[in-house]
């Protein structure tokens, strides 16, 4: 049998994400039980989302929990590069092998176009999908629009009817109607592949033997299935992960349940014990035992042990199993060192110094001014609002505002984050410095902190959030009534 080979395949558009992370641990567990390679891919094809910060931050934090990849972008290997973006013109390459074997199509539709066309399928009750409408174009006319330089896209052709038949490692097989595929969009009108073409064809390139994904991917399957066939490569095994959830038992989202590695690093948890729970999401030791290492994990690991019922990711449950980790296996020595590089890192500390030092005299000032860069949650209540310039209802809106606002924000930059909020100050008829107030008390505690924008940039967004999240909740959160008509009023801002 040939090396098993499998991947992690992240886009670098956001923080690193705990999906991303437990997907990356059991294509890990699986290559590495059966003696074969994980690769890491970059999968930077959207180039106006995709960021080398975003990267940079992904990797950081596979690295951090121990995720090691045998071959990628920083590590080079032997399949490179491993960067979609780096990877030249041979996805366009492959997209017109595709055209000329008529199996994929030059299509020329504007947007405008294609918007009517989805609107029309709309308003007579069909799933708007591309009605094929280029297919009909004569060569010469698809030739001549060629010649004439009008943008176009390529697109791949689907069966009109059948079913496509999935074979999944844990859900054996799943039957998917042809005529819920699109005609995907391969090549994109600024030349770049989508996903689809890209995925595959790396995965062709890179030698992937098993393709483990989050469930999400069940849909793009049969495009996959069909490319495979039309370039008349093997298709490597399918296997669609659980999706993660909050315990309400929704899909896990950073609305409602921090979602970045970062955030887990930066409340102090361990890289053992996130391991350890994201190894529990769905799959269980032969034992049962709750506490196990990575070695442990891979092991005993059997991919067929994984059960599909969705996973809850609770952070109390996290919090537990890191404390039995803390107790058990750091001695006073590692306690110590690895409390000084949580809290005393250079990187970190570097950044709050300059705040701070104009505001102390001596180092036992520090704790004070400091302190709440060191803690996750506050220990915040109404009370702590009191003598707040704003009225209750305008005090308790700006809050909830102010996390809706944050959480839509792309870039966590102070800049970007004083903008967003002096911009929402002023929408909403606030004087700025009353709308800080309170901000200032959700993130520091206090009112005569440091920057709260600063402090935010530092602490980054997930325990900004969080903090936020828990001063609407003190000051009492919106009833679902009031939520509704909340949203509305903020979108409409
Ligand atoms: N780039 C995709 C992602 O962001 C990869 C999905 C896959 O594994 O095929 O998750």
């Amino acid at each position: 049998m040939s090396e098993i080979r499998t991947r992690i395949a992240p886009s670098p558009t956001g923080d690193p994400h705990v999906g991303t992370a437990y997907i990356a641990l059991f294509n890990m567990a699986f290559a590495r039980k059966m003696g074969g390679k994980f690769i890491l891919r970059i999968e930077d094809t959207d180039q106006t989302r995709s960021t080398p910060e975003s990267e940079k931050m992904i990797l950081d934090a596979l690295r951090w929990l121990g995720l090691d990849w045998a071959e990628g972008p920083d590590v080079g290997g032997e399949y490179g590069p491993y960067r979609q973006s780096e990877r030249g013109d041979i996805y366009a390459d492959y997209a017109k092998e595709l055209v000329e074997k008529g199996h994929a199509f030059y299509a020329f539709e504007t947007s405008e176009e294609l918007d009517l066309m989805r609107n029309e399928q709309r308003e007579q009750g069909l799933q708007p999908k591309y009605d094929g409408r280029a297919l009909n174009l004569s060569e010469d006319e698809v030739q001549a629009k060629l010649d004439a330089g009008v943008p176009y896209v390529i697109r791949m052709k689907i069966p009109e009817e059948g079913i496509c038949r999935v074979q999944d490692m844990l859900r054996g097989e799943i039957e998917i109607d042809w005529t819920q595929v699109d005609m995907q969009v391969l090549l994109k009108a600024d030349g770049m592949p989508t996903y689809h073409l890209a995925n595959v064809v790396d995965d062709h390139l890179m030698k992937i033997t098993h393709v483990i994904r989050g469930e999400e991917w069940i849909n793009s399957a049969p495009k996959h299935i069909l490319l495979y066939q039309y370039f008349g490569w093997d298709m490597p095994t399918l296997c669609h992960m659980p999706l993660l959830r909050n315990p309400d038992k929704s899909k896990l989202s950073k609305r409602k349940n921090p979602t970045s590695i970062l955030y887990y690093q930066r409340m102090g948890y361990l890289a053992e014990s996130v391991v350890n729970y994201l190894g529990r999401m769905g799959w269980s030791m032969p034992d049962e035992r709750e506490k196990f290492s990575l070695d442990d994990m891979i092991e005993h690991f059997d991919i067929q042990r994984v059960s599909l019922g969705g996973p809850v990711f609770d952070v109390e449950k996290l919090s537990w199993l890191n404390g039995l980790w803390i107790r058990e296996d750091l001695n006073p020595q590692a306690f110590a060192q690895k409390f000084q590089e949580w809290a005393l890192n250079p990187e970190y500390l570097m950044q709050i110094l300059p705040l701070i030092t104009p505001r102390i005299e001596k180092f036992s000032d520090v704790a004070d001014v400091a302190g709440f860069f060191l803690k996750g949650h506050l220990d915040i209540n109404a009370t702590s609002f009191d003598g707040l310039k704003l009225e209750d209802e305008t005090l308790r809106k700006a809050l909830q505002f102010a996390t809706w606002k944050l959480e839509s924000l792309s870039k966590w930059e102070k800049d970007e984050i004083f903008n967003a909020m002096k911009s929402l100050a002023q929408v909403m008829e606030i004087k700025p410095k009353d709308f800080f107030a309170p901000l200032f008390v959700a993130i520091a505690g206090t009112t005569s902190s440091v920057s709260v924008f600063d402090s935010m940039a530092i602490l980054g967004p997930d325990i900004s959030r969080a903090r936020l999240r828990a001063a609407v909740n003190a000051v009492g959160s919106p009833s679902k009534k009031e939520g509704k008509r909340w949203e509305k009023e903020f979108q409409a801002l």
